[in-house]
């Protein structure tokens, strides 16, 4: 694209005619604030002897044609995904299904919803990488390029012995890739197209060590890594030379050894006269500090977003949040002290063990923040308990769909009454991410009804009864321990065992 950015030194005419596409499952502008996405486009368009063209939702015209592309690998961040990857794929003329695809290209996927549980979905890719995939895309590539005369099930074969890479045709023990994270992944292209137009965005960390019993996002990314602060600082130094917007990323970089002083750096900065404008990923409420804040705030941002999940202090013990209210109204005058205009608080409805009481609890919570801090912008956001793979809770059902949106709109309704805005996530939606999230390969059949009835709520309804699938005993049976999980194949550290203890140490902690 024209106006495009590239922070680092591209290949300007290539001596080959191996063609790869880089499949984003949405618009162009959310492609270009997606960190992993291009992060993967970067280290394979430094490969001299691969062409590559990012592909998204609304591409119109393509450099290369479909019948030269070898490779169609997509990024796959939320379990609906799908139905758009399976709308790219016809508009190419693709088949959706592996088996009917004998010609190239070799089509995959990575990404967190596919590295935590692919079989719902393995009909449709060759393959899948599972993990952290910067290294190991340059693997496959390798493999890809080299052996383009052979057939695909040659290459599979071949691709199929990598860690980390499952391929659904040779089914084996797949490993999880965890990188080390020794330098700094940042966005390679800025755009001012981009939803957060013209922004650097930085990976400080990876991973949680907090180990919330529901966060896919830190049990995947065991163990947390942070990178190095000289490497932090290099790279936003490289940033600063493009662009004044800067965003922060991580699941926790609040825990990151040198977060404040990556906030001071930058305070600094400010200070010294440079115009720059940072924002961070939600905080988690410890991390809520007056330097913290004053460098948002010098650094132009209004708002931010607490993760608080539940409205009790005994809930969140359960969730092994171990977050109290003090340390909540703490953080909200710091906040507010400091120079913020607003906060806005997230939490899920049907944790496991969740009581009509807790909900009152947040309803008590709001309106005593509210009132001690007039003026201040609270508002709240909330989705419902999907359960996870590779999770504590990965065991415990979702409470039924009817009872869920009572829940909410009791919130909506009592947080209204405050003055409060609420936001809830679709109570439905949230049902079937649960079924493809705890899915088996018997799901190919549905998603693929699904997409081809249009792929709204009725569809997945319709598509279930058809193929009378009990979409319930995915979404909300509660588990034995005992039971062999559709997802058991991927080793993935901590293991099962540990997962079984943390369930029950945290569900008995109620
Ligand atoms: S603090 Fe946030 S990112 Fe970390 S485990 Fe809990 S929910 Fe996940």
């Amino acid at each position: 694209m024209s106006n495009e950015k590239f922070l680092y030194n591209r290949i300007n005419s290539k001596n080959t005619d191996f063609v790869m596409w880089m499949g984003f499952p949405g618009i162009y502008s959310f492609s270009m604030s997606s960190l992993g996405y291009l992060w993967m486009f970067k280290t394979i368009d430094e490969i001299e002897g691969v062409n590559i063209e990012r592909i998204c939702s609304d591409t119109e015209n393509t450099q290369y044609n479909i019948s030269d592309v070898k490779v169609f690998g997509f990024s796959f961040s939320f379990d609906m995904d799908f139905l758009t990857i399976f709308s790219m794929l016809e508009k190419y003329n693709l088949p959706l299904k592996a088996k009917e695809r004998d010609k190239f290209p070799l089509i995959f996927a990575g990404g967190p919803v596919v590295s935590a549980n692919p079989e719902p979905y393995k009909d449709f890719f060759d393959f899948f990488i599972i993990g952290d995939g910067e290294d190991v895309n340059l693997k496959v590539i390798d493999i890809c390029k080299s052996n383009q005369d052979k057939t695909k099930d040659y290459i599979l074969k071949h691709l199929s012995e990598i860690e980390g890479v499952y391929v659904p045709k040779y089914p084996k023990k797949v490993k999880k890739l965890t990188k080390k994270l020794s330098e700094c992944i940042y966005t390679p292209v800025l755009s001012e197209n981009a939803f957060f137009k013209d922004t650097f965005i930085l990976e400080m960390s990876r991973g949680c060590a907090n180990r919330c019993g529901f966060c896919l996002a830190s049990y995947l990314n065991l163990p947390l890594r942070c990178v190095p602060y000289d490497e932090l600082l290099k790279t936003i130094d490289l940033g600063l030379n493009y662009t004044n917007k800067i965003a922060l990323l991580g699941a926790q970089i609040s825990a990151h050894p040198h977060f404040h002083d990556v906030c001071k750096y930058i305070y600094n900065k400010i200070q010294n006269g440079e115009k720059i404008e940072m924002s961070v990923s939600s905080l988690r409420v410890d991390a809520i500090t007056p330097d913290v804040v004053k460098t948002l705030v010098a650094a132009g941002q209004k708002n931010s977003t607490l993760a608080i999940e539940a409205g009790s202090d005994r809930l969140r013990k359960v969730i092994n949040k171990n977050l109290t209210e003090e340390q909540i109204f703490d953080a909200v005058k710091i906040a507010r002290d400091n120079g913020l205009k607003g906060l806005k608080f997230y939490g899920m409805i049907g944790l496991p063990t969740e009581t009509q009481e807790d909900l009152f609890e947040i309803i008590e919570l709001a309106r005593k923040l509210k009132k001690e801090n007039k003026g201040f912008d609270i508002s709240f956001g909330f989705s419902s308990f999907v359960p996870k793979p590779h999770t504590p809770f990965q065991w415990c059902g979702r409470e039924n769909t009817k009872s869920l949106e009572e829940k909410s709109n009791f919130l909506k309704k009592e947080l209204h009454k405050l003055g409060i805005t609420a936001h809830v996530s679709s109570i439905k939606w949230d049902y079937w991410q649960t079924v493809l999230s705890r899915g088996d390969a018997s799901l190919n059949d549905l998603i693929f009804k699904a997409y081809k009835y249009g792929g709204k709520l009725g569809a997945f309804k319709k598509a279930a009864k058809e193929l009378k699938i009990n979409s319930d005993s995915f979404a909300t049976d509660n588990y034995s321990f005992e039971k062999e999980l559709p997802w058991d194949f991927i080793e993935i550290n901590p293991d099962k065992e540990f997962l079984i203890q943390e369930n029950q140490k945290l569900i008995c902690s109620r």
